[in-house]
C-alpha cells in the first residue's frame, strides 16, 4: 500500500490536451536565447524569489492556518525554488509531467483549502520580481520578449493547477454533501417506514376529528404540525436537497393546511367536511408516492456503511479528516489516526475458508467498536485494513487505544463454526496530526508505521515519528 497511489485521492483527470499544446508552443516558440536566459535568471534568483514569495503571502492572515513558520523554512521555501528551476528548464518534452505535477499540487492546495487567490497572489508576486530582474539584466527586446515567456510558464502552471483544484473542490463538496445527507438518515429503510406511518397517522387523525361532531382547533390538525411535517421540514428538506419533489411536498403540504384554515371553520354539514378530507387524501396520496421517490433517490447511500462489518466506508474518509484537521486548527484539539491491517490473513482464509476470514473481519470490527469512544470514526479501509480516527487525543491516549486494541484482538480468538478457537493478531501504525493541514500526510504516516510493525514482526504497535515521508503525490507520480 503505502508503494501505491492513496487510493482514496481524487484520480488525475484526463490531461487537457489544449493545455498540453500550449504549453509545448510556448516552449517551441521561446527561442534558445529567451529560454536559455530565464531558465539562468530563475536559477540564479531561486533563493530570493522563494523569500519574496512567502514574505508576501506570510502577510496574509489566511496563510498562518496553512504555512508553519518552521516548514516554510525548511521545506517549503527549496521547494519552491526546486519547482521554479524546473518550470524554467522544462523542454517541450517534458510538458505533460509537468502538467501532471501541476494538477497535483493543485489536488493538495484543495485539500488543504489554501484560498485559490492565495495562490494567485503568489505568482503575481514572482512575476513582478523576474520582472524586474530580467528588466536590469537584457536589452529592451530581449527583456520584453524573455517576460512575456516567464509569464506565459506561469500561467500555465496555475492554469493546471487550478484546473486540478477546481475538480478536487467539487468532489470533496458532493461528497460532504453526501456525507451530511447520511448522518441524517442513518437508515434509509426504517426512516422511509417511519415517515410513511407518521402521514397515515397523520389522515387518520384528520379522517377521526372531521368525521366527529367537533373537530376542534384547525391549528392542531395542520400537517404542517405534524409529527411528518416536522420532520420534513427540519431533516428531509435538508436531506434531500432543493429537488422538483421537495419543493411539490412542501407545495402540497401549504395547499393542506389552506384549505383546512379556510374551509374548515365554515364547513358544516357532514357533506362538506367529505369533500374537504376526499380532497385532502389526495394530496396526502401525492406527498406520499413524491416522499417515497424521494426515499429511493437516496437509497444508495446505505453504502455509506460498509455491508460486511458495518463500519463506515472510506470514501467517507476524506471528509472526517478534513474536519479534523479544520477542527485542530480552529480548537487545537490534536485526533490520531490508527492504521490496522490483520496479519496472515490470507491464511484464514486458506485454511478455514472464506466465509470463517468474512467472521473473522466482523469479529474485529466489533472488538473496534468495543474499545473507542462513541466521537471516534472506524472505518473498513480495504479487505483486512481498518482505519480509526480518534479525535481529541493526546500521544499518550491514542497510543494506549492502540495497545489496547491490539491486545483486545490478540486475546479474544474467534469463535467458528465447530467450536473452533481462531487466534488473531494485527499490526498496527499510530499517527498523531502534526499540524500539517494535509490530511493524506497522518494518514501515509500511519501507513508507514503498519508496515513498520509487519516488518518488526506483527501483532504490534508502532507510532511513527515526526519524520515525514514523501507527500503522496511523488509517491502517486512514482508509481
Ligand atoms: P500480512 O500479515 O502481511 O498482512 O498478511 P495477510 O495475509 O494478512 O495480507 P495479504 O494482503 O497478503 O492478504 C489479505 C487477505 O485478505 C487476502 C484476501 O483474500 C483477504 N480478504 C480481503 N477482503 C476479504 C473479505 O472481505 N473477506 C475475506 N474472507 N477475506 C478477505
Ligand atoms: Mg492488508
Ligand atoms: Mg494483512
Amino acid at each position: 500500500m503505502s508503494t501505491s497511489p492513496a487510493p482514496h485521492a481524487p484520480a488525475h483527470p484526463p490531461p487537457d490536451p489544449q493545455l498540453i499544446a500550449d504549453w509545448t508552443c510556448r516552449l517551441q516558440s521561446a527561442g534558445d536565447e529567451v529560454a536559455r536566459l530565464v531558465e539562468d535568471l530563475v536559477a540564479a534568483n531561486a533563493p530570493a524569489l522563494a523569500e519574496c514569495f512567502y514574505g508576501g503571502l506570510l502577510k496574509d492572515p489566511r496563510a498562518n492556518r496553512f504555512l508553519d513558520p518552521d516548514q516554510v523554512q525548511g521545506r517549503l521555501k527549496p521547494s519552491l525554488q526546486r519547482w521554479l528551476r524546473q518550470l524554467a528548464s522544462a523542454r517541450a518534452g517534458d510538458v505533460e509531467s509537468l502538467h501532471r505535477l501541476h494538477e497535483h499540487v493543485g489536488q493538495v492546495h484543495a485539500r488543504i483549502g489554501i484560498p485559490v487567490d492565495l495562490v494567485g497572489r503568489g505568482t503575481r508576486i514572482l512575476k513582478e520580481h523576474m520582472h524586474q530582474v530580467i528588466g536590469a539584466t537584457a536589452d529592451a527586446t530581449l527583456a520584453l520578449r524573455a517576460s512575456l515567456h516567464l509569464d506565459g510558464l506561469m500561467d500555465l502552471a496555475l492554469e493546471s493547477m487550478t484546473r486540478a483544484y477546481a475538480r478536487s473542490r467539487e468532489a470533496a463538496s458532493e461528497l460532504d454533501g453526501s456525507f451530511r445527507l447520511f448522518s441524517l438518515i442513518q437508515n434509509v429503510g426504517t426512516e422511509r417506514e417511519r415517515q410513511r406511518a407518521l402521514l397515515l397517522a397523520w389522515e387518520n387523525a384528520l379522517l377521526y376529528a372531521l368525521t366527529a361532531d367537533q373537530p376542534g382547533p384547525v391549528e392542531n390538525l395542520l400537517v404542517s404540525r405534524s409529527e411528518f411535517g416536522l420532520w420534513f421540514l427540519h431533516k428531509g428538506m435538508a436531506s434531500f436537497g432543493e429537488t422538483s419533489e421537495t419543493r411539490q411536498v412542501g407545495e402540497l403540504a401549504e395547499r393542506i393546511d389552506a384549505a383546512l384554515r379556510e374551509r374548515l371553520p365554515g364547513s358544516g354539514s357532514a357533506a362538506e367536511r367529505r369533500a374537504l378530507l376526499d380532497e385532502i387524501r389526495g394530496w396526502a396520496a401525492e406527498i406520499r408516492n413524491l416522499v417515497g421517490v424521494l426515499f429511493e433517490g437516496i437509497g444508495d447511500l446505505e453504502s455509506g456503511r460498509d455491508a460486511l462489518t458495518r463500519l463506515l466506508n472510506r470514501r467517507f474518509l476524506p471528509t472526517i479528516l478534513r474536519r479534523e484537521v479544520a477542527l485542530q486548527a480552529n480548537t487545537g484539539r490534536q485526533f490520531a489516526v490508527l492504521m490496522l491491517d490483520l496479519d496472515h490473513f490470507k491464511a484464514i482464509n486458506d485454511q478455514y475458508g472464506h466465509e470463517a476470514g468474512d467472521r473473522a473481519l466482523q469479529h474485529v470490527a466489533a472488538i473496534l467498536v468495543e474499545n473507542t469512544r462513541g466521537s471516534d470514526y472506524l472505518f473498513r479501509y480495504g479487505g483486512e485494513e481498518f482505519v480509526v480516527v480518534l479525535g481529541s487525543v493526546s500521544r499518550t491516549e491514542a497510543v494506549a487505544i492502540a495497545h489496547a486494541l491490539r491486545r483486545a484482538i490478540a486475546e479474544s480468538p474467534v469463535l467458528l463454526q465447530g467450536g473452533v478457537r481462531l487466534p488473531l493478531t494485527a499490526s498496527i501504525g499510530v499517527a498523531l496530526q502534526d499540524g500539517h493541514p494535509d490530511y493524506e500526510r497522518v494518514l501515509a504516516r500511519a501507513d508507514a508505521a503498519m508496515y513498520q510493525a509487519k516488518r518488526g514482526g506483527r501483532d504490534q504497535v508502532v507510532v511513527a515519528d515526526g519524520g515525514l515521508p514523501d507527500p503522496p503525490g511523488q509517491r502517486a507520480l512514482r508509481g
